[in-house]
C-alpha cells in the first residue's frame, strides 16, 4: 500500500462549539498515513480528501480518544504528590518516565486528592474544521521513518535541517 502524507490545518472544537485546539496558521500539521500520529477518525476524514478541501470531520469517542474509564480516577494523599500546593484543574505526570500517563486533580478534599487518568478529550465527540493543503506520496525515507518530513520544520522538531533527517 502506498502510503500518502498529508499536510492540513485543523480547529478542534467540542459539541458546545468551544475551540479546544487549533493547528499554527503559520505551519500546517503534516503527518504519514497510516503511521497513528492522529486519531483514527481523524485519519479517515482526511483520507477522503484532496488538497484544497476543507471539511468538517466529526470524530466520535471510539475512533478519538476513548471512553471515560472510572476506574482511572483514583484517591492520593497529598504526600504522594509532586507538588505541595495543588488545586482543582492542575495536571501531572504519574510517574517519573516521560511516557507515564498525565492525571488531572480533579477534587480536592482535606489531604485527600481525586486524579483522573482518563484523557481529558476521552468521551467526547470532536468536530473538526479541516483544510488540507497538500497530499503527496511519501517518499522513501519518510515510510522508513515512519513520520512525515516537511520543508518549512526539518523533521522532528529540529527546525529546517537541509542535509536530510538527522532523527535517525
Ligand atoms: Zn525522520
Amino acid at each position: 500500500m502506498s502510503q500518502n502524507v498529508i499536510e492540513f490545518h485543523y480547529t478542534l472544537k467540542n459539541k458546545a462549539g468551544e475551540v479546544l485546539d487549533q493547528s499554527n496558521p503559520e505551519s500546517p500539521l503534516a503527518y504519514l498515513e497510516g503511521s497513528g500520529a492522529i486519531i483514527e477518525g481523524l485519519e479517515e476524514g482526511l483520507s477522503q480528501m484532496s488538497a484544497g478541501d476543507t471539511g468538517e470531520v466529526i470524530v466520535r469517542p471510539e475512533k478519538g480518544y476513548g471512553f471515560r474509564d472510572e476506574s482511572q480516577i483514583n484517591t492520593v494523599s497529598k504526600a504522594q504528590l509532586p507538588a505541595e500546593d495543588v488545586k482543582v484543574g492542575d495536571f501531572f505526570q504519574a510517574g517519573a518516565d516521560q511516557h507515564a500517563p498525565v492525571v488531572q486533580v480533579i477534587e480536592v478534599n482535606g489531604d485527600d486528592v481525586k486524579l483522573d487518568a482518563n484523557h481529558p478529550l476521552a468521551g467526547q465527540d470532536l468536530f473538526f474544521d479541516v483544510k488540507v493543503v497538500e497530499k503527496r506520496p511519501a517518499n522513501p525515507e519518510e515510510v522508513s521513518h515512519g513520520h512525515a518530513h516537511t520543508s518549512d520544520s526539518g523533521c522532528c522538531g529540529g527546525g529546517g535541517n537541509s542535509g536530510g533527517c538527522g532523527c535517525h
